[in-house]
């Protein structure tokens, strides 16, 4: 694999800090599975907090964080609704249906957002012989979307939906303190109105690994045997999520950094006529390459081979995502790679 020296693949690609390293080293550890580890119950805590919940568990994985949600939410043959673009329709492994056992509703939204109304359409009316809608999920921020953000005045509509039909309102909240930071909205206004709903650590947040669940402390108990039974319960976890206290401190703020490099990056891209860049709102640019003549892979491997990583999202669309292990001095560089890259496409074709 060729060297990659600006890795705008993902946030997912962040590497802990030596401060958070040091954090990891020196945090007191229990039996988290025992209830025993005060790091983990220190991060549950505060994740509640800054969400205005009851409770939360801390879970290995955002996936696990959704898939455990709909466990404890639906009963097989149930319907959830959610965006056609969103991670738990396309990019957990077809986890409903093999874990949950329940049907999708997929709605069509603008930049994966759907409409209230559109939610109050797909709702079941309850004959016999229909499914029973039970579940609408979110994702904020919406990541195939091109990293949207819900608007919270759409978020609370779309929970009046639910809750006027007996449905419970789930938000997939990946990467919801990028929608925080980019709206000035408090992640408990944005979490309010939903049932449940989690953050998670390993993205633009910048921890390894780890994210957290929150909700009533009912539903919090229930998720607890499913963690279990999943293999999501831990020892000395604490070592983890002493990262993750690490970055409530100290890596939100920062990341209106990511969103303005995002920005440059859109402006550096909308200057060459190949690329048709979308808009951007946090840490996400995502551009179209079709009038390069080339297809995204093929951009993609171009890239690579001068040490830049921008992801294929569909045959024609790129994703680059900025974050804490890009500096603006990277972007500006990718920038600069991409458009000979697309200009050397050019002369090729
Ligand atoms: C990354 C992601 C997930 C899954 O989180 P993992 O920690 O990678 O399992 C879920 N939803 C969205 C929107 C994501 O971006």
């Amino acid at each position: 694999m060729p060297d990659i020296r600006i890795d705008l693949y993902s946030d997912t690609q962040t590497r802990p800090t030596p401060q958070m390293r040091a954090a990891m080293a020196a945090a007191p550890v229990g039996d988290e599975q025992r209830g025993e580890d005060p790091s983990v119950n220190r991060l549950c805590r505060s994740v509640a907090d800054m969400l205005g919940k009851e409770a939360a568990v801390f879970l290995p994985s955002g996936t696990m964080c959704n898939q455990i949600a709909l466990l404890v939410h639906c009963r097989p043959g149930d319907e959830i609704i959610a965006e056609t673009s969103a991670h738990i329709i396309n990019a957990e492994a077809g986890g409903p249906a093999a874990l949950a056992g329940v049907m999708v509703r997929a709605l069509d939204g603008e930049r994966g957002v759907f409409r209230p109304e559109q939610a109050e359409d797909a709702v079941r009316d309850g004959r016999r012989h229909s499914p029973r809608t039970r579940l609408i999920a979110i994702e904020q921020t919406a990541n195939a979307g091109g990293g949207a953000v819900w608007p919270l005045q759409t978020t609370l509509a779309v929970a009046e939906v639910a809750k006027r039909h007996g449905l419970v309102a789930h938000m997939d909240g990946a990467r919801l303190l990028n929608a925080v930071v980019a709206s000035g909205v408090a992640a408990r206004d944005y979490a309010h109105a939903f049932d449940s709903l989690w953050i998670d650590l390993s993205k633009g947040l910048g921890c390894p690994v780890g994210a957290v669940l929150a909700g009533d402390a009912e539903f919090i108990g229930r998720a607890w045997p499913w963690k279990q039974r999943l293999g999501g319960a831990m020892r000395q976890a604490g070592v983890i999520a002493a990262a993750g206290i690490y970055a409530l401190e100290h890596h939100v703020e920062r990341l209106a950094e990511d969103h303005d490099n995002a920005r440059l990056l859109a402006r550096r891209l909308a200057e060459l006529p190949a690329l048709e860049v979308e808009e951007v709102e946090t840490n996400m640019v995502f551009f179209d390459v079709r009038r390069s003549g080339m297809t995204a892979a093929e951009v993609s491997e171009r890239l690579l081979a001068r040490g830049v990583r921008i992801g294929e999202n569909a045959r024609h669309r790129m994703r680059a995502v900025t974050h804490l292990d890009v500096t603006r001095e990277q972007v500006e560089q990718a920038a600069q790679v991409l458009t000979e890259v697309v200009l050397d496409g050019a002369h090729a074709a």
